[in-house]
């Protein structure tokens, strides 16, 4: 099958070969495996490389290894990490984890 523009690896701009089959996606929804429904999840997920859903919407990411599926993993938790870390310094979670404290 002809590649009608080449795909780029997002962790190192690496131009996929056309027959290079050994990529992964990263995508931003799963399908439910019992209802069938796309789901969005908070999460990280990745799928052996399918070239008919290589530019479905929710693919986040082309990556063209393990070392650059875990780079990119790697940078999600740090983001995730500081999320966590900001909303746990907010007002509103310190005022929560002091309720929390107190009503026990
Ligand atoms: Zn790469």
């Amino acid at each position: 099958m002809k590649i009608k523009h080449p795909y780029k690896c997002d962790g190192c701009l690496r131009l996929k070969g056309e027959n290079e089959s050994r990529w992964y996606l990263c995508l931003a929804k799963v399908v439910d495996p019992v209802t069938g429904d796309p789901e969005y999840i908070d999460g990280f997920a990745l799928i052996p490389w399918d070239d008919k859903r290589s530019d479905d919407p929710d693919v986040l990411q082309h990556l063209c290894s393990a070392d650059c599926c875990m780079k990119s993993l790697g940078k999600w938790l740090s983001v995730k990490d500081l999320v966590f870390k900001e909303l746990l310094s907010s007002p509103v979670a310190e005022e929560m984890l002091r309720g929390e404290l107190t009503s026990r």
